[in-house]
């Protein structure tokens, strides 16, 4: 593999390995969560071994690729949107072949053949290994798709190729699947049984990133908190293990002391936690190593007991507030971002305001909110009638949403002044003379460039902050570059 430097359409660099041997050429489109695009990597290499180049040009592509989101219904529109768009060139170019990969790949399997004329490939998040085949079956003529679920794989043994790279920050994924069944969720039916991958490859993985200048790892997972490793077997049947593999498992906990310890000026985040099986031991491993960040993506979905009961999330709103304290008490200055549903079915005012009044609890840093939207084959989609009126989802969402931006803003202006440790990934998107990066809280600084560099370490003073983003001026290297 050699390191080519390419620029993608925003005219970012992106650092691409590619095998000069190699004459195809792969368009690989990723959508939704950061799990999509680090599968994507893995799609990536797989292909890699089979005579396929990434391109940034899709008009130039033998085989596109869309690894596709269904956690909403407007992230399926946009990949039908996409899929119209590469049939046109599709015309220009008919030895092209497109594939859909991903979650509404699985939620659709064969149907997608039927229903979209310009797929030839469908391939579900389970089954990317079986690529080399499918693609065979394409250039045959013949559509291709495989959607099995597994129950073991972990991609552990592939070495994902770096795609949008910035040659700092990196995905590793160190769970796949998820076995709690959130009646909202897509994700059990799109992505099988919650699995662990073995620490050994993770850590292997983490090593081969910090040879390569990568100087930020992100743990990815559905539900990262549950991970646990004692030998291959699923979590569920973890209680039949022997003495000695119960003896010898790894935990979450267990895992990031692991790999803080084996890369000591490596950064680590992870992403994402689920309130219901975070435990104290996360905490306090986060609070053990200096280069762990002190940020955690917690959802919660909503404050109201009755529609987190409604919702399967197996937590209440004063277990949650107890979570929340625990982690404040061990990590003062610990930043938090949250999910957020409005109009769930069946949703009353009450409930609206007591997701407004857990927020005002917490004050979290950051959130990702959203309207409610039924996603065919889940528990509430089967088993509730989506009732909240559409105006009043959008009023209760404009709410949340806006009670957000004050907490954002209030949690920003806690940083002027202070000197914070900030590890450039690039230039700011709003001016070429300033460097962007994010300090441990995950929260973005922007600052003038003078003679530092990408990758490294710098301590920034704070002067002055909007509701998203910290702005200031650099005040040296910080000792851990
Ligand atoms: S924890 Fe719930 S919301 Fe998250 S992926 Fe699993 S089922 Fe979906």
């Amino acid at each position: 593999m050699e390191k080519i430097i390419d620029e993608n359409k925003q005219g970012d660099s992106l650092v691409l390995n590619q095998n000069k041997d190699n004459q195809r050429k792969l368009y690989i489109e990723s959508y939704g969560c950061q799990m999509n695009f680090s599968d994507s990597e893995i799609v990536a290499s797989i292909l890699a071994k089979e005579g396929f180049n990434t391109t940034q040009q899709m008009e130039e592509a033998d085989l596109v690729l869309v690894n596709t989101c269904s956690i909403r219904e407007k992230a399926e529109q946009t990949v039908r949107k996409r899929l119209e768009h590469f049939n046109a060139v599709k015309r220009i170019n008919p030895k092209m072949k497109v594939g859909v990969l991903g979650c509404m790949a699985e939620r659709l399997k064969s149907k997608f053949l039927e229903e979209e004329k310009i797929v030839d490939m469908v391939v579900g998040p389970d089954a990317y290994k079986d690529l080399p085949n499918l693609v065979a079956e394409v250039d045959e003529g013949r559509d291709a798709v495989n959607v099995i679920l597994s129950k073991e794989e972990t991609y552990g043994d592939v070495a994902p190729v770096r795609l949008n790279s910035n040659g700092v920050s990196a995905f590793v994924s160190i769970t796949r699947g998820c076995d709690n069944m959130c009646t909202f969720c897509v994700v059990p039916f799109t992505r099988g049984r919650e699995r662990s991958r073995d620490p050994q490859s993770i850590i292997e993985e983490i090593n081969d990133l910090w040879e390569r200048g990568f100087r930020e790892v992100t743990l990815l997972g559905q539900n990262v908190d549950s991970y646990l490793w004692y030998g291959g077997g699923l979590k569920k049947d973890f209680d039949k293990a022997s003495d000695m593999q119960k003896a010898t498992a790894v935990n979450f906990a267990g895992l990031l002391d692991m790999a803080a310890t084996a890369q000591p000026k490596m950064r680590f985040r992870f992403s994402t936690s689920n309130p219901q099986d975070m435990t104290l031991d996360v905490i306090e491993a986060m609070a053990k190593h200096d280069n762990i960040c002190k940020y955690i993506h917690l959802p919660v979905q909503s404050g109201s007991d009755r529609i987190l009961k409604a919702m399967n999330r197996l937590h209440t709103r004063q277990e949650y507030f107890e979570l929340i304290d625990n982690i404040k008490r061990i990590i003062p200055d610990c930043a938090i971002s949250q999910d957020m549903i409005a109009g769930f079915p069946t949703e009353t005012e009450e409930d609206h305001q007591d997701t407004l009044s857990l927020m005002e609890y917490v004050k979290y840093d950051f959130g990702f909110m959203f309207a409610y939207s039924e996603r065919p084959g889940t528990m509430a989609a089967r088993k509730m009638d989506d009732d909240v009126p559409e105006d009043v989802k959008k009023r209760r969402l404009t709410e949340i949403i806006n009670m957000q931006q004050k907490h954002s803003l209030y949690r920003t202006q806690q940083h002027i002044g202070k000197v914070e440790e900030v590890l450039i990934e690039g230039p700011s998107k709003k001016s070429d003379a300033h460097w962007m990066g994010r300090n441990t809280q995950n929260t973005v600084v922007v600052f003038p460039k003078e003679n530092y560099k990408v990758g490294e370490f710098v301590n920034v003073r704070i002067d002055e902050c909007t509701s998203a983003t910290l702005i200031g001026e650099a005040v040296g290297y910080s000792d851990n570059n």
